[in-house]
């Protein structure tokens, strides 16, 4: 089953459209889903049974679409009491977290989409 959990990683990332760091952390669903918690640096883990894709990728080098909200009510990604989600991109590199990036464009399903490296 691959249908519930995630991950968080928290990282120093700022909301593109106020500059404010995010500290609600960026959820994310590949490797293990067990609401683990990562930063920038750390070995993703594949041990607990429900992983995201169920085969890890070669090397455990891969991306994946993570989501995150801006904390500051003030932002212009507020709308109506609720933030727009944003979207980051995270790589792997031998299943270690090596970069994260802000990506913006328009809002669409969130797939939490698994890329090749
Ligand atoms: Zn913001």
């Amino acid at each position: 089953m691959n249908t519930v959990g995630f991950n968080t990683l928290y990282h120093a990332l700022k909301c593109p459209y106020c500059g404010s760091a995010v500290d609600s952390g960026i959820g994310f669903r590949a490797g293990a889903l067990k609401q683990a918690s990562y930063r920038m640096g750390d070995k993703l883990s594949w041990e607990g049974g429900n992983c995201r894709p169920e085969e890890k990728p070669a090397g455990g080098n891969f991306k994946t679409i993570g989501y995150y909200n801006c904390d500051n009510l003030n932002c212009t990604s507020w709308h109506d009491c609720f933030p727009e989600v944003q979207e980051a991109i995270i790589t792997f590199t031998d299943d270690v977290i090596v970069e994260v990036q802000s990506i913006q464009h328009p809002a669409r399903e969130q797939g939490f989409d698994i890329l090749p490296p």
